[in-house]
């Protein structure tokens, strides 16, 4: 049995180092019985403990069809995240949840997708994407917005071009080109004029830095998306995960159990901090 306030412990199967600052973990309960009855919906989270350093939140960045395994997508900020970059396969890993609720895929059936990300916010996005990418006969057509600082921060670079081959269509954009750089240049935002599909019958789900997720809610509105197709993932500085400690509220929410995915009409009533 899962007790959401006490963690299972894991085993670290393989590290890959995704760019400079950025590496996937691919983990698995040590408890085999637990790893076989394991679900979760894209945009949870769960809580992941290095013991002796502490514990943080990470989204779950695979699919949620692989049942062997989770994945989690990590960036190294600070005290946590750099004492998890510092193990290595075979290493043990605490584990709580999945928590939070979650994308609801289940509601955005026949429609088209847009996903719209910003630096590490592709790695929650991911699960997402798999799930509609393993099911795609029951959706429409599929977009992937993905930006971030330069080049060499461009997160699953393999996986946006197997994507795009699969017929998702994938455009990528750099505030800070170099001389090899092909893709677009500038803000995710001025990849909306490349999208192809219509406002009508399309759900946006996006994440990222908070400033990227007000201006891309600004610019889809002006064309013609509403409120209720529109849901982001958000961050918020997290401790129990569970709504005990009132860490991660935003006005009278809980990113932790009232999120982190919320709808837009919930964000205009939400007092959003800048990052
Ligand atoms: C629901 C949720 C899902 C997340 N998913 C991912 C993910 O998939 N991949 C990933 O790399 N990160 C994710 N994060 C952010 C991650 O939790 C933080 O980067 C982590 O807690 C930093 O811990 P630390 O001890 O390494 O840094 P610290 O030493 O605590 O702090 C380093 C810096 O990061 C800031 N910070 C600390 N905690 C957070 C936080 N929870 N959110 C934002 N900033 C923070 C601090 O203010 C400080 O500036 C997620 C956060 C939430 C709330």
């Amino acid at each position: 049995m899962i007790i959401p306030e006490k963690p299972n412990v894991a085993e670290i199967l393989s590290v890959s180092q995704d760019t400079s600052d950025t590496k996937t973990f691919e983990v698995e309960f040590s408890d085999k019985n637990l790893q076989k009855k394991f679900k979760f919906r894209p945009g949870q989270f769960m809580m992941v403990s290095v013991f002796g350093f502490g514990e943080i939140p990470i989204s779950i960045s695979s699919s949620p069809y692989k049942t062997n395994s989770i994945n989690f997508t990590i960036v190294n900020v600070g005290n946590v995240t750099n004492a998890l970059h510092k193990l290595k396969k075979g290493n043990k890993i605490g584990l709580r949840g999945p928590f939070g609720n979650s994308f609801p895929l289940q509601k955005f059936r026949k429609k088209n997708i847009l996903f719209v990300s910003g630096g590490c916010g592709l790695a929650p996005l991911r699960s997402a994407i798999y799930a509609v990418r393993e099911k795609k006969s029951e959706f429409g057509k599929v977009s992937v917005l993905f930006g971030c600082k330069a080049p060499e921060n461009v997160l699953f670079d393999e996986e946006l071009k197997q994507w795009q081959k699969e017929d998702f269509q994938v455009l990528s954009t750099v505030d800070n080109p170099n001389k090899t750089w092909k893709g677009n240049v500038g803000l995710v935002t001025a990849l909306f004029k490349h999208v192809e599909l219509p406002s009508k019958n399309t759900v946006v789900m996006m994440c990222g830095p908070s400033v990227m997720i007000h201006f891309s809610l600004i610019e889809l509105r002006k064309k013609g998306f509403k409120d209720e197709q529109m849901f982001a993932s958000l961050e918020r500085l997290m401790q129990c995960g569970v709504g005990y400690c009132s860490h991660c509220n935003i006005g009278n929410k809980y990113t932790c159990i009232d999120g982190p995915v919320f709808n837009a009409k919930d964000l205009n009533k939400l007092p959003v901090k800048e990052d």
